[in-house]
């Protein structure tokens, strides 16, 4: 399969491609040429299947002229090793909960898919060593460390700023150890960012190692986003019948979960429509409202996963329905909700229905409370366990959150992360000793 990026000025990437570099070099966004319609027989079995059989079937349509079956099956099952269980909070309304994976939030499941299909490309060309290179403000280094965790022929390095991130956060990279490295810079996020940046620009470097990103618009995070949904559909036929049509709602920030869901939709997935759900940073529900897209500096809110002002799967959106915003409007709907709102919906659905949600899934199950017709069924993505939030949360219920034995191991490992200047010079050197160990 090939990939075109949005902005056309760059030619055709095969998989390959795409995945090792990430954004197009004209800076677009990938898309695959073509999205297969699933056949009817697939759906009226699904029910019948386990994740990992439908995750298969959905990454053959994918990933299958690229990647031999039986290395593309045992690569997804590896990938998905945890369960995505959807559980009923009320009659109507239905929790994805996509936190039961290493670091309990669903970037798990596209950072676990890309390790190991890097990881199989190097093994495929015979190559030594790529070097996964990641900025992180503090959760996608968490997803990424410990998705590419042991995947051999790939070396991670996580970039952060020191005393920026929570314990917890930090944690959950630095206690690694193998193939994973952390260096705790000493400035901010975007001084991360801006290393990162140079060290892909530095000829030198580049030409002694292998260097790619693993942020969240590379093909191979994204397109495994829409596993879950088609899986969701499945455990929902089984729960409410085989004519349920449920209406899907994505808490989002940069739009890539919502927009994994728009293409399983497009290859078949039967749902009635799907709602945006937003924070305050609400610049797709001033899109939908009025046409216009104007990106604005993001706002901090509790549902801080979600703070992006200028969401770059917008790109995605507008290609897949033709640039059209009544298109857009007849599939999506939007909503938008204040911090005290997010916090009213956390307390009063831990009271009522005895669900705790975290401040992303708050901002879901509202969209679809509020926005549910008669006889409509409704599924929310719960993005993450409220325990990552664990000090938002408390704070909002006035009881203590109950931590998973896996967040816990992390707290009890030992930190280690090498300190580095926010100098390229320094920052070079280190990656540059640890090439030489390398050969
Ligand atoms: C990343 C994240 C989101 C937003 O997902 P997008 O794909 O960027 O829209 C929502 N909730 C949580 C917990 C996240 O980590």
């Amino acid at each position: 399969m090939n990939y075109y990026s949005t902005n056309r000025r760059s030619a055709d990437a095969t998989l390959e491609e795409a995945v090792m570099r990430g954004l197009a070099p004209d800076r677009g966004l990938y898309m695959p040429r073509r999205i297969e319609t699933l056949p009817a027989e697939f759906f009226e079995h699904i029910e019948d299947m386990d994740f990992p059989d439908i995750a298969c079937r959905v990454a053959d349509a994918f990933f299958g002229e690229d990647v031999p079956a039986d290395t593309l099956h045992a690569l997804v099952r590896d990938a998905l090793d945890f369960d995505v269980p959807l559980v009923e909070v009320t009659g109507r309304i239905l929790s994805l909960e996509l936190f039961h994976g290493p670091t309990l939030a669903f970037k798990d499941v596209g950072a676990r898919f890309m390790a190991r299909l890097l990881g199989y490309f190097v093994r495929r060309e015979g190559r030594k060593e790529v070097n996964v290179l990641v900025a992180t403000s503090g959760d996608t280094g968490s997803a990424v460390a410990n998705g590419f965790l042991g995947v051999e022929g790939v070396h991670v390095y996580v970039l952060y700023p020191k005393g920026k991130v929570s314990e917890i956060q930090e944690k959950q990279f630095t206690t690694l150890g193998q193939n994973i490295t952390a260096l705790e810079v000493d400035g901010t996020f975007d001084d991360c960012q801006a290393l990162v940046k140079a060290a892909f620009m530095d000829k030198e470097l580049t030409g002694r190692m292998l260097l790619t990103s693993a942020n969240s618009i590379n093909v191979a995070r994204f397109l495994p986003q829409a596993f879950y949904y088609f899986h969701a559909y499945a455990q929902c036929r089984r729960m409410k019948g085989k004519d349920v049509k449920p209406v899907v709602c994505v808490p989002s920030g940069n739009f890539g979960n919502i927009t994994a869901g728009l293409f399983a939709k497009r290859m078949g997935l039967p749902v009635k429509r799907f709602i945006a759900a937003n924070n305050r940073n609400d610049i797709f529900y001033q899109y939908l409202q009025t046409g216009v897209y104007s990106p604005r500096p993001s706002v901090p809110t509790i549902a801080n996963a979600m703070d992006v002002g200028d969401p770059s799967n917008f790109a995605r959106i507008l290609e897949l329905y033709g640039n059209s915003h009544e298109a857009i409007c007849a599939d999506i709907s939007g909503a938008t909700y204040t911090d005290g709102q997010i916090a009213d919906t956390i307390r009063d659905v831990l009271e009522r229905h005895h669900y705790l949600l975290d401040p992303h899934g708050a901002c879901g199950y509202r969209a679809l409370d509020e926005g549910l017709a008669p006889g409509e069924t409704g599924i929310f993505l719960e993005t993450a366990h409220p325990a990552k939030f664990k000090d938002t949360v408390e704070a909002i219920t006035g009881r203590p959150v109950e931590v998973p034995a896996k967040l816990r191991a992390f707290m009890e490992g030992q930190k280690q992360s090498i300190p580095v200047s926010a100098r390229f010079e320094d920052f070079k050197r280190e990656l540059s000793d640890h090439a030489r160990h390398q050969l």
